[in-house]
């Protein structure tokens, strides 16, 4: 028997008994180590432990047990606390460091018996949109070895859409979760900010940051979501409402659903050869029942801008724990103390994080904070209101993920505002605090092209109902990139 491929095929297989965890494990560790020359996507592939939690799987499956993800395989972001093994986030600074306890979506997925084959390479601290600032070497996208896999979940993207794993933890900051995923042609969730714990995962920008899930199909996704959500009292911001059973309102017809086009997202950046597939996937919604309607969001296109002062100003507070004293990488003999913090901090960082921390300290600053900080504060309410005026007549909001497929290694590290601009339409849903999901809509220039939905806060449940009803009558969700099919 073929391995199957979605989280919700192989839950059949274990409990219909064709196929037993471990075997589904050992045949997964198998391709991952094929993989790993040619995609790099695994920063620590976890063989043994694997295949110790397996073997506990099996036997809670032959007790009787039930449950969506019990022995499916799965594998982390780089950036979630994984208790007595590596969590490096990306980054030199981090590149020993064994976490002492596990982040609650680990622990939760853990809980629902979830086998980890180990974590997931990232961009340095989850910063970049390339996987190219990883200090473990870059990501090759599974359908283009010469091509970015997009980031800063990059590892999470390729490591799905190679079928190295079902599903996978990602975090999405300005675009981390949905921007790769477009690139490799698989489905992608951030959630509303709130609704996964942040415990344990580690901070880039607070009021920004949230965990979700990289999978095939929006059916997986909301397996998995399901058991990764809700409140957690170690994370204040963490949201205490009950967590849907996100898998049960898939199947709700799109009669009456009312979709907003958003009218920024088609301007002249984007390029016709997405657009076109894009136009083609609305449409499917429309036959379907749902209903198309313009809305404009005259602030959106100052998202990028209002982003590059408020996750800067965040990530320079939040990494200011790593000195090499209380946290990371230390220099070797240091002269006196403040050669110790210089040349830690130094050497422990990549580049693109020192430009964010200089940014954000600049940002910050007693002369430039009102000019810069206070302002992009206001402009991000301003944003949020333009989605609140926009939700009070359509039920969620469409458009594309990115303006352009995956791009060639190495041809935008040397321009960091050719890079940020890869984040231009998924980085407003961050600001507002909402849920926004992509999922593979066709291909343009033989790459994969991904559509993106934003709803409302809490809106989970219908935009994986919106996504599963499109992925019910097409296959691109499914077509795995040349040499790595099933
Ligand atoms: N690409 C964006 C950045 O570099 C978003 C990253 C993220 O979502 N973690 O900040």
């Amino acid at each position: 028997m073929g391995i199957p491929q979605t989280i919700a095929e192989m839950s059949r297989a274990l409990h219909g008994g064709q196929v037993s965890s471990v075997e589904l494990t050992r045949a997964l560790l198998e391709r991952v180590q094929r993989s790993q020359p040619a995609l790099n996507a695994f920063v620590t592939v976890t063989a043994e432990e694997a295949l110790a939690e397996a073997a506990a799987a099996d036997r809670r499956l032959a007790a009787g047990e039930r449950g969506p993800l019990l022995g499916v395989p799965m594998a982390h972001k780089d950036i979630f606390c994984t208790r007595d093994v590596l969590t490096t986030c990306g980054s030199r600074m981090l590149a020993n460091f064994v976490a002492p306890y596990d982040a609650t979506a680990v622990a939760r997925l853990r809980a629902a018996g979830m086998v980890m084959l180990g974590k997931l390479n990232m961009d340095e601290f989850a910063m970049g949109s390339s996987n190219e600032t990883s200090h473990f070497g870059p990501v090759a996208n599974p359908w283009d070895l010469k091509r970015v896999p997009g980031g800063s979940s990059g590892g999470s993207a390729a490591a799905v859409a190679a079928r190295l794993v079902p599903g996978a933890t990602a975090t999405d900051t300005g675009g981390s979760i949905r921007q790769p995923a477009a690139l490799c042609g698989v489905t992608g969730l951030k959630p509303t900010y709130g609704r996964v714990s942040r415990y344990g995962m580690i901070a880039f920008a607070s009021s920004l940051d949230q965990g979700g899930v990289i999978t095939l199909t929006a059916e997986d996704s909301a397996l998995m979501l399901s058991a990764m959500a809700g409140y957690d009292e170690r994370d204040s911001t963490s949201v205490d409402m009950p967590v849907p059973d996100y898998a049960a309102g898939l199947e709700r017809p799109l009669a009456g659903l009312r979709i907003g086009l958003l009218k920024e997202f088609f301007d002249k950046g984007l390029d016709p050869a997405i657009e076109a597939p894009l136009r083609a996937a609305i449409a499917e919604l429309q036959a379907q029942g749902a209903t198309l309607h313009e809305v404009s969001l005259p602030n959106l296109p100052l998202s990028v801008p209002t982003y590059y002062v408020v996750a800067p100003a965040e990530c320079s507070s939040n990494l200011a724990r790593f000195d090499g004293v209380r946290f990371g990488y230390r220099c070797e003999n240091p002269r006196d103390l403040k050669d110790l913090y210089e040349r830690s901090r130094g050497e422990g960082f990549g580049a693109e994080v020192k430009r964010r921390i200089m940014t954000g300290t600049y940002v910050l600053s007693a002369g430039y904070y009102d000019a810069y900080y206070l302002k992009a504060q206001r402009v991000r309410q301003l944003i949020a209101n333009d989605f609140a005026r926009a939700f009070a007549q359509v039920d969620l909001l469409v458009g594309p993920t990115t303006p352009t497929v995956a791009f060639e290694l190495g041809v935008k590290d040397d321009n960091p505002v050719t890079m940020y601009l890869n984040d231009i339409y998924t980085i407003g849903a961050n600001l507002a605090g909402l849920p926004a999901l992509s999922l593979p809509c066709g291909f343009a220039h033989g790459l994969p092209a991904g559509m993106q939905f934003i709803g409302p806060q809490f809106s989970e449940e219908r935009l994986l109902n919106v996504a599963h009803r499109y992925q019910r009558v097409t296959d691109w969700h499914l077509r795995a990139p040349p040499g790595y099919a099933s």
